[in-house]
C-alpha cells in the first residue's frame, strides 16, 4: 500500500470533537489521522459548573477520547505538545518524541491568566479541568471560598459552590458579566444576592498569598479556598513555534481558520485569533468544528477551503445551580426553570454526539 499522508489533530478541544466525528462517518481517502492530546477524558466545560453543583456526575461532562478515536478510526497519542516546527513539519512532545505531519490542525484551547503575583501558587485554576476535578473534594471541605473572575465561568462556579461554603465572587474593575446586556447583569447580581453569594466589585486583585486576596486600596479578603476563574491566556509554548500570533499570544488565523502564512496549519477554538476578534467561548469552538472538518477535507484533496462566518449574537445561558438559569439573545433577557431545561437539553445533546 502506498504511504498515506498524515493529518495530525493537536488537542482534544470542542472543534476537534466534531472533526473526529465527521472523519469517523466519512474517512479521508489516502490519509491517516492521529489525535495528539493531553487528557484521556476531554472535559466539556459547559457542564462543569453543573458537576460542581452536583447536578451531573463527572463522567457526564467528559468525552472518553480512546473510545471516540477508536470509533472514528483515528490513532490516539496521549501526550503534551511542547513545540511546533512548521518548516520541518514536526510537533514536539513532552515525552521527547516528535510527530511528523503533512497537515496540522490545532485546537488546544487557552490557559488561565495567572499573571497576578501569587495566583499560580495559592489559587486553584478552573483549567486544566482534569487537574481540577480530583481537587473538588478539597473545595467541598472548605467553609469559605473566594472565586476570582466575574465572567460567565466565575459567576456559574460561584453559584455552584455556594451549596458547600460561604462564597464571595470577586469581579475586579470589569464588574460582573462584562459584555452582557445591563438588564442581565442586574438580574445576575440579584440572583447572587438572593442566594447569599457576596459580590465584591471594583478593584482588581493585585496579589495572592495563602488564603488571602490583596487589593491596592481595599482591605484584603480571606477565604479557606481561592478559585481562579479570570480570562483566558495563550499557552506560553506557542511563542516558540514561530507561527503568527496576536498581541495576547494567540495564533492568528484567516477567515478559513488557516494560520497566517501557513497553508498546511489550521487552528480553531480559543487558541485561534480570528480576524476581527471573537470571544473566547466554547460556542465558537463548537461552531468552527464543521467548517474546520470541511476545510481539512478540502485541503487534503487539493481544494480551496471556505470561510467561517461567526454569528453576530448568540444564545448565552448561565446556570444558577438550582434548576434555573438566566439567558440572553439579541438583547432579550430571560430567566427561569425553562431556561435551565433548555441549557441542560443543549448540553446533553452536544455530549451525546461524542459519548457512546
Ligand atoms: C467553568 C467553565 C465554564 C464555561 N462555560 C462555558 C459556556 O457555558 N459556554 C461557552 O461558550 N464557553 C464556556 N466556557 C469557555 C470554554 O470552556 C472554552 O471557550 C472552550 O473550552 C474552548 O474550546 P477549545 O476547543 O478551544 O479548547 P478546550 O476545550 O480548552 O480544549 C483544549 C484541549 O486541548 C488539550 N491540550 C491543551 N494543550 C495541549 C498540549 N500542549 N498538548 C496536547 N493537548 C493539549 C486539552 O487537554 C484539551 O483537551 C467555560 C469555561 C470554564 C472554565
Amino acid at each position: 500500500m502506498p504511504d498515506r499522508r498524515h493529518l495530525l489533530l493537536l488537542g482534544g478541544g470542542h472543534a476537534h470533537l466534531e472533526v473526529l466525528r465527521q472523519f469517523g462517518a466519512n474517512p479521508l481517502p489516502g490519509w491517516r489521522v492521529t489525535l495528539l492530546t493531553r487528557e484521556a477524558q476531554s472535559p466539556y466545560s459547559g457542564m462543569l459548573p453543573g458537576v460542581m453543583a452536583g447536578l451531573y456526575r463527572p463522567v457526564q461532562a467528559l468525552v472518553d477520547m480512546a473510545a471516540l478515536t477508536a470509533r472514528c478510526g483515528v490513532a490516539l497519542v496521549l501526550d503534551r505538545a511542547t513545540g511546533i516546527d512548521p518548516a520541518r513539519r514536526l510537533v514536539r512532545r513532552a515525552s521527547g518524541e516528535d510527530i511528523a505531519w503533512d497537515l496540522l490542525s490545532i485546537d488546544t484551547g487557552a490557559t488561565p491568566d495567572m499573571r497576578t503575583p501569587g495566583a499560580a501558587a495559592h489559587a486553584l485554576p478552573l483549567k486544566p479541568i482534569d487537574a481540577l476535578l480530583p481537587r473538588l473534594g478539597r473545595l467541598a471541605d472548605s467553609r469559605s471560598l473566594a472565586v476570582v473572575g466575574g465572567g460567565a465561568a466565575g459567576f456559574e462556579v460561584a453559584l455552584a459552590l455556594r451549596w458547600q461554603a460561604a462564597v464571595t465572587l470577586v469581579t475586579g474593575a470589569a464588574g460582573l458579566l462584562p459584555g452582557f446586556p445591563p438588564r442581565l447583569r442586574q438580574r445576575a447580581a440579584d440572583a447572587l444576592a438572593r442566594r447569599e453569594v457576596t459580590l465584591r466589585q471594583g478593584e482588581d486583585v493585585v496579589e495572592v498569598t495563602p488564603g488571602t486576596l490583596h487589593f491596592a486600596a481595599a482591605p484584603p479578603l480571606q477565604a479557606e479556598a481561592l478559585v481562579w476563574a479570570t480570562g483566558a491566556a495563550a499557552a506560553p509554548w506557542l511563542a516558540e513555534t514561530g507561527l503568527a500570533r496576536d498581541a495576547r499570544g494567540f495564533l492568528r488565523v484567516d477567515a478559513c481558520l488557516r494560520t497566517e502564512g501557513q497553508a498546511q496549519i489550521f487552528a480553531a477554538g480559543d487558541v485561534a485569533s480570528f480576524p476581527g476578534g471573537l470571544p473566547k467561548a466554547g460556542v465558537f469552538a463548537v461552531r468552527q468544528g464543521p467548517v474546520l472538518a470541511a476545510n481539512l477535507r478540502a485541503v487534503a484533496a487539493g481544494e480551496a477551503p471556505r470561510p467561517f462566518a461567526p454569528q453576530r449574537d448568540y444564545l448565552r445561558l448561565l446556570s444558577l445551580a438550582d434548576g434555573s438559569a438566566l439567558g440572553t439573545r439579541n438583547g432579550l433577557v430571560f430567566a427561569g426553570r425553562w431556561v435551565w431545561w433548555l441549557k441542560d437539553r443543549i448540553d446533553r445533546r452536544f455530549m451525546a454526539r461524542y459519548q457512546r
